[in-house]
């Protein structure tokens, strides 16, 4: 099975990722790509108890896809979700397009 650190790494960057690419006003077939990117994704997410929890949250937290921001906010909760389930620190979520857009500014 792969190494569920390196995984999660490689995974949470991909999904970060998409969230800053994403549209600040996304149309309606944008919305639905990626609402069933997160459905899917959370199905076949490779560490079968990593998605079982994650698609729990996704059932209790509809993933938000009405903006950039929404969606990038969204995601930010979900991986602090994972972080205080593992002990780790959570993330300042009003800081999430600073990591993963537009680059820290010191
Ligand atoms: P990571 O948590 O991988 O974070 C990478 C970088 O993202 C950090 O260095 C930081 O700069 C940034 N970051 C941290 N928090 C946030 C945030 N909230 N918003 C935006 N950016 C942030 N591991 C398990 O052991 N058990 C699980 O059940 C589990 N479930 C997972 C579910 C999913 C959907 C994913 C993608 C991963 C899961 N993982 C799980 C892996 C786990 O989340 C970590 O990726 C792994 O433990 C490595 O952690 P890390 O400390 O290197 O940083």
């Amino acid at each position: 099975p792969p190494d569920v650190e390196q995984l999660g790494r490689s995974s949470w960057t991909l999904l970060h990722s998409i969230t800053a690419t994403y549209p600040t006003n996304p149309s309606t077939s944008e919305q639905r790509n990626v609402s069933q990117f997160m459905g899917l994704f959370s199905k076949i997410y490779p560490c079968w108890v990593c998605a079982e929890d994650f698609q729990e949250f996704m059932a209790k937290n509809q993933v938000r896809v009405e903006s950039r921001d929404a969606f990038g906010k969204w995601m930010c909760e979900a991986h602090n979700e994972v972080n205080r389930k593992l002990g780790k620190t959570e993330f300042d979520c009003s800081k999430w397009e600073e990591r993963w857009r537009t680059g820290w500014k010191d």
